[in-house]
């Protein structure tokens, strides 16, 4: 057995109906001033929190998907008038990694953009909450907040945005539509294989991500075909869960490096452009370990895991192959994905010849 650190400092209330005990949760940590974020699509939900809930001050309720730096700025300076002790985050990723980034500055004295071109945290932050609505980051147990400076999208790993407590209540996946819960449950599944096949794996990470397999494997499409089966939905939170914690400390590797040229430049979402090359990357890094992955969750081989990806991939209606891309650019793309540092995550070196034969076969 290797040496190896693990941590998960995230208090986790995991649970159908478990976000209607927020009041008693803000109580338990002592917040009477707090700011609520979330995206459009919960903007009277967060009204009507805000309406039953005194220590709520305020609600922003305009987060995009891919979030930019005005939007956390806003936060930030409702936090800062408010003079807020916990930022509660209701959303996707695109909103908890806002809420993140906004608790982590609340008490400095810069603005966001400093601290995105690299300006040190404050020592000091306040609380961040996490509440997912998606099954797929698993930014409610990740140190990671990924924003965007105008066309730049960053990935910043900081301790600082660890969030203080995650509340899990798969009811608030309810109402994610097709596509979305599609695009989510295989972000879950390329962190739970990326944590597993990263350089930098570990035990205690290989169990989460080889039970998160399983789970995905055993009910995204369950999900998919009828977004009221809470079991399905259920699996599904605890398997992005399982994922989150699968590759915050591994990290991710050549699908994700990949993710980035294909959202930034392509426009796909952040799940679709995993997935995009995942299937392809199972092949590439198959060995006896992830050979006995499958095993374990009940395929005979990376080969039928592959098959297993292309096949929800399919039923979702993602994008698969370039030539379903505008005007794509090769050579470009091949290096934008090789010099990513996710690549160095990965494996087997994947380098522009590797890459070249990959996306080429995917045309
Ligand atoms: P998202 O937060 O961008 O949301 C996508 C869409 O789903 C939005 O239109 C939103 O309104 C809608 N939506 C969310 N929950 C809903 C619900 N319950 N009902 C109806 N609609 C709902 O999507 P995401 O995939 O959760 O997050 C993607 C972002 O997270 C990307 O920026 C990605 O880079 C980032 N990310 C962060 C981490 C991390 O560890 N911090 C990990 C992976 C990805």
């Amino acid at each position: 057995m290797d040496n190896f650190v693990f941590s998960q400092p995230v208090k986790i209330y995991f649970g159908q109906g478990r976000f209607a005990a927020l009041s008693d949760i803000l109580e338990e940590l002592n917040v009477e001033r707090c700011v609520l974020v979330c995206d459009p699509f919960f903007a009277s939900e967060a009204q009507r929190i805000m309406a039953e809930n005194p220590a709520v001050r305020a609600v922003f309720s305009d987060v995009e998907p891919n979030p930019q730096l005005k939007g956390i700025a806003q936060v930030t300076e409702l936090t800062r008038t408010h003079k807020a002790q916990a930022v509660i985050g209701v959303g996707g990723g695109s909103t908890m990694d806002t809420a993140k980034f906004a608790a982590a500055i609340a008490l400095g004295d810069s603005d966001a953009l400093e601290y995105y071109q690299g300006k040190p945290f404050p020592r000091e932050r306040i609380m961040m909450i996490a509440v997912p609505t998606t099954a797929g980051t698993g930014s409610e147990v990740t140190q990671v907040s990924v924003v965007s400076h105008g066309a730049e999208k960053k990935t910043i790993n900081n301790p600082v945005f660890m969030p203080k407590v995650a509340i899990v209540d798969p009811e608030m996946s309810k109402s994610v539509p097709q596509k979305v819960t599609m695009c989510t449950g295989l972000d879950a599944l390329a962190h739970a294989l990326e944590g597993f096949w990263s350089v930098n794996h570990q035990p205690i990470c290989d169990v989460l991500a080889t039970e998160a397999v399983r789970l995905v494997l055993a009910n995204l499409e369950r999900a998919w075909r009828d977004g009221s089966d809470m079991e399905a939905r259920g699996n599904m939170a605890y398997a992005a869960l399982l994922a989150g914690m699968a590759f915050a400390q591994p990290k991710t590797a050549a699908s994700h490096a990949c993710s980035y040229p294909l959202s930034a430049d392509y426009h796909l979402p952040h799940g679709e452009a995993c997935a995009f090359t995942l299937d392809s990357i199972v092949m590439i890094n198959a060995d006896e370990r992830l050979e006995g992955l499958c095993h374990a969750v009940g395929l005979k081989d990376c080969q039928e895991l592959a098959e297993r990806i292309r096949a929800l991939k399919k039923l979702g209606g993602l994008k698969s192959r370039l030539s379903e891309l505008e005007n794509v650019d090769l050579k470009q793309l091949v290096h934008d994905c090789a010099v990513h540092p996710l690549m160095n995550n990965n494996p087997v070196k994947m380098d522009e010849a590797v890459l070249t034969a990959m996306f080429t076969a995917l045309q």
